[in-house]
């Protein structure tokens, strides 16, 4: 018996293509989501929302529920985020994501945000997978810190396996000996995973380096490599985000990065 079938292109030879409203994953188009890496009030949300949407963002990232490291670090705002999620999101005609940590949320989570993400943390947390296979919503599915290849695929095979074909994968960097950068970002994972599945693959530049000017550059090689979409850190305040400010680009750089990512994706015969 294989690991993973449903993953596989010899299960599905075209791509998966996710429709959410007007946008398509996993298509022509490179799909940016970008946002805070926490939702820290409305005002933070919508601030940083308007410059995204500007810039030629598709989804707004933002989590409600947060895994942090230390139980002593904010811990997110919990069901008031999600309201300022779908609040922000309706203003500026962005699709939604947030994460999702345990299965008692995700009918909340559903009931307020388009698309719900399963952090690197609970990749291997199966029971939550399964649920996850029963919703109707997309699910962002991140590889885990220390997960090879093999274990990311059969995650994405419980989501659908237990009903829900919209899986896209994203790689954020995984833990090596390497100390500098916060991680280390597997662009070869990216290219192989490509080959291997029909499902979308998206890559996270900010947790996959931890380090702001890195994140334009690994967003381009990204694309190089043939990554469905991006996921950004994006912050009006950096020096007082309560969460990842160091990753978080400013909205000019961001607006930048949109701008210089046009030419990457042509490249590439994709566009932006
Ligand atoms: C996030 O994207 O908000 C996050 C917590 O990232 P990761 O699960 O990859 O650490
Ligand atoms: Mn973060």
């Amino acid at each position: 018996m294989p690991d993973y079938k449903l993953v596989t292109r010899e299960h599905q030879q075209q791509n998966t293509v996710i429709e959410v409203n007007d946008i398509k994953i996993g298509a022509k188009k490179i799909i940016v989501m970008a946002g805070p890496c926490t939702v820290e009030s409305k005002e933070q949300l919508s601030t940083i929302a308007k410059y995204v949407k500007k810039s030629g963002a598709g989804v707004l990232r933002g989590s409600a529920f947060k895994p942090r490291t230390s139980p002593y670090s904010f811990q997110g705002l919990g069901s008031k985020a999600l309201e300022y999620i779908k609040e922000v999101g309706k203003k500026y005609n962005l699709i939604t994501e947030t994460e999702v940590m345990e299965i008692n949320q995700i009918d909340l989570c559903g009931k307020y945000v388009d698309i719900l993400r399963v952090g690197a943390r609970n990749m291997h947390n199966f029971d939550l997978l399964k649920a996850l296979g029963k919703s109707s919503k997309p699910i962002i599915l991140k590889r885990g810190i220390s997960a090879t290849i093999n274990e990311w695929l059969c995650a994405a095979e419980y989501i659908m396996l237990n009903g829900n074909p919209k899986v896209i994968l994203c790689e954020r960097g995984i833990r090596t000996f390497e100390t500098m950068t916060r991680n280390t970002v597997d662009l070869a994972a990216v290219a192989l995973v490509k080959k291997i599945t029909h499902l979308p693959v998206i890559v996270d530049p900010s947790h996959g380096t931890g380090i702001r000017d890195l994140v334009s550059p690994i967003a381009k090689a990204a694309v190089a490599v043939g990554a469905d979409g991006l996921l950004i850190e994006v912050h009006n305040d950096p020096e007082n985000a309560l969460c990842d400010g160091d990753q978080s680009l400013l909205p000019k750089q961001f607006e930048i990065l949109m701008q210089e990512i046009k030419d990457f994706s042509l490249a590439v015969g994709r566009q932006i």
